[in-house]
Parts: structure tokens; sequence; C-alpha cells
């Protein structure tokens, strides 16, 4: 991750090959920018709920969670008064949610100790909780037109192949390189000629975005569009013909295979969910019960529900597989639906200590509909739904509480 910039420990003025960026950057910007959402306002907490949704995410996917998440809660103040299950449900699917848990809680902070007014001090927005270096310098240079630097994953790569940067953009010396390099190019456009174009001229907020947008749409990881690059003229990597070099590559960690067991236990008229504790992963998300194999067992779904509960079901259906990646974990989550006589429950629920779960409830369709789940969570609920039939042999369309089980 991208260390907080110093003190530039070489020259903090712009060099000539900075303001030759600057200067084949910026109109090439204002020429191609996507219009996107969050571009058509200057208010810093609409631009701060972009940038945090924008990390590990694409802007396709983002778009409509930051059209509803804006609807919802349009102000700080709209933010920090509301119930953290219904700031998780509008980032469901989005993962990572100790970003919306940390975006909640620096909303009431800046009610409670700004007087609900964002904070215009770089320095005050760093200490906001899950606000970094990258987010801070986004956020002062789009919303207030600071000379304030950012270093993502895009940023990076633009810098090294343009500079034709050695060393890894993780190690503690380059990085700081690639920092003070950030903090000189966004002073450079105060060099932009003003007579060409006086809208750019100390516009810090257009080349940090340029920056972001040349390495997301041109300057990609694979097969980067040199031939129509505004930085070709001045790109060293593209000069020598050695882009593949740079950024040097990180040796990749090999990923860890897990497997879970995951049950909709439907019993009457409910469904059984938890909530996960404070503080470990997936914080204050409700899910289904579930296991997780050990290495190299067998899996079983019936085994392992008795194994976990103690209970045999009366009826159990596979639902859907979902794999997917988090950090160094491979995961696959299996999702059944299981039957369970009324008689049964009280047994059931006696398992909840061992599901690391603080609260847990028998909850009808509609309320299941309306909790926040992770994103695999979600999507077997999903397929549950669609695995009800109702009375009349329709699937997934009624209340599937009321519908029959085909186990
Ligand atoms: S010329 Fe190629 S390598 Fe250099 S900045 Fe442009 S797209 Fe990237």
């Amino acid at each position: 991750m991208p260390r907080a910039p110093r003190r530039s420990s070489v020259n903090d003025s712009a060099t000539a090959s900075e303001k030759a960026v600057a200067i084949a950057l910026l109109p090439w910007f204002v020429l191609t920018a996507r219009d996107l959402p969050w571009r058509r306002t200057q208010d810093p907490y609409a631009i701060w709920i972009s940038e945090i949704m924008l990390q590990q995410t694409q802007v396709k996917t983002v778009i409509p969670y930051w059209q509803r998440w804006m609807e919802a809660f349009p102000t700080v103040e709209a933010l920090a008064s509301a119930r953290s299950d219904r700031v998780l449900k509008l980032w469901e699917g989005l993962g990572y949610y100790s970003r919306a848990r940390n975006i909640h809680r620096a909303a009431v902070e800046i009610r409670d100790q700004h007087d609900a007014r964002f904070p215009t001090d770089h320095a005050t927005v760093l200490e906001l909780p899950g606000i970094g270096p990258y987010t801070a310098g986004a956020i002062c240079s789009i919303a207030y037109n600071q000379p304030a630097p950012i270093l993502d994953g895009n940023v990076i790569r633009v810098l090294c192949r343009v500079w034709a940067v050695p060393g890894d953009p993780r190690s503690g010396k380059t990085n700081a390189l690639l920092w003070d390099l950030a903090t000189r190019l966004v002073k450079a456009t105060q060099l932009f000629p003003p007579q060409h174009a006086p809208a750019l001229a100390g516009n810090c907020s257009a080349l940090n975005q340029a920056f972001m947008e040349l390495g997301a749409l041109v300057c990609t990881p694979r097969d980067p569009a040199c031939s129509s690059c505004p930085l070709q003229a001045v790109c060293k990597a593209h000069r020598t013909r050695r882009v593949a070099r740079y950024p040097r590559a990180v040796k990749r960690v090999k990923a860890t295979p897990r497997r879970f067991q995951v049950f909709v236990v439907q019993s009457g008229d409910g469904v059984w969910v938890g909530r996960r504790v404070d503080g470990g992963a997936n914080a204050g998300l409700w899910e289904f019960p579930g296991v997780e194999l050990a290495e190299g067992m067998p899996s079983e779904p019936a085994e392992d529900f008795l194994r976990w509960a103690g209970i045999r079901p009366t009826g159990l259906d596979a639902l859907l597989e979902v794999k997917h990646s988090i950090t160094r974990f491979r995961i696959l989550t299996m999702g059944h639906r299981v039957h369970l006589a009324l008689t049964l429950r009280t047994r059931l629920e006696g398992a909840q200590i061992l599901l690391g779960w603080s609260e847990a409830r028998w909850v009808n369709g509609e309320t299941l509909e309306a909790l926040p789940l992770s994103a695999a969570h979600s999507r077997i609920r999903a397929a549950w739904r669609e695995a009800c039939v109702g009375p009349d042999g329709r699937k997934g369309r009624q209340d599937p509480i009321q519908t029959r089980f085909r186990g």
C-alpha cells in the first residue's frame, strides 16, 4: 500500500519533464474524460463516497451503487443518522465491508466534531476513519483543487512507465520517490501556459483525474494503447520499447483454497439467520449458518449439517456453488436448502454459539430480503428464492416462506 507522502527529499519544484506531461495530459483529459456521475459535482462528501467505492471495484459496477447511496444519504448528516443495517444493505455486493463501516464512523465524526461540514484541511481529512493518503489527496484535489498528490495502482503504473522507475513500487524507497513525483506533477499544473487554456492552468483536480483516467483506459496493465496515448512522446518505457518491464512485477502469493457449506434452514414460516460479531470478518452482516470444511475433508452436505448442528435434516436440496477470491483466499461456498421440523428449532438455536454471531433470528421472506448479507450469501439467498415453488407451481415469484419445499 502507498505510504503517506513525506516532504520531498528532492527538489520540490516541477521540472521540464513534469511540465511537458501536464501540457500533454490536461487537454487530452478535457477532450476524452468519461462523463461519470461523481464528476458532475464538487461536493467533497459525494467525491469521498465515489473514491471509497472505486477501491477494488470497477466503474460500471460502482455507478448504480453510488447513485442509490446518494439518493438514500444525500448528506453527511443523513448518513451519520442512518442505522448500520441500512448502510451495509446499500453496500451489499460491493465487498470489503470495512469500507462501509469506516464511512459510517467517519460521517458520525464529521457531524459531531466538524459541525457536519466536510473538513477542508488535508491533514484533518487524513485523520478520518478509512481515509488514507490516496483518498485524502483525491478529495482535496478534486473537491477543493488543492495541490495534493494521489498515488493508486493506476497512477503508479503510469508514473513507473513514463519515468522508467525500476524499483518495486511497494518498497519504501521507490514508493517515496513516486509520492515525490506525484507531488511535483500536481504542482506542475501551475506551469501550464494560461494563454492556451486558462481553465487548465493550476487545475490540480483535472491533473489528478487525468492520471487516473489514463491508467484506467489507455495505460492498462496488459496491452497499453501507446499509439493513442498523449504521453507517448515523453514516455521512457515506450521510447525504449520496455513497457512490459514497468512497473516491476510483484511476486504473487499462492492462493489458499477454503470451502464452506452454507445452509438456508427453513422451518415453519421462518428462515434462520444470524449477525456476525463486531471486529471480525464481515462484522455486522447477516448470514446463513454454515461450516468450514477442513482441508482434504470429503464434503457430504447432510453429514456436514448433522456434524455441525447435531440434527439430521428432514429435507436437503443443493442450491448454488459460489466461487470468489478475497485477499489471498480462493473460496468455494456451497449453498443448500434445509427443511427442519418445528420441534427441532430450539436444538438448532443452541448451535448459535459456534457460529460467531452476536444475535440470531427466524425471519420471514420479506425481512430476509431487507437484511445485508455478504456477496456469497446474497447469491445463495437469490438461488433459494428462485428454487421455491409456489402453490400454483410457479418458481421464485411468491413469498418463499409460503411455498412448498421440494426436498
Ligand atoms: S506511451 Fe504507453 S506505456 Fe507510456 S504512458 Fe502511454 S500508454 Fe503507458
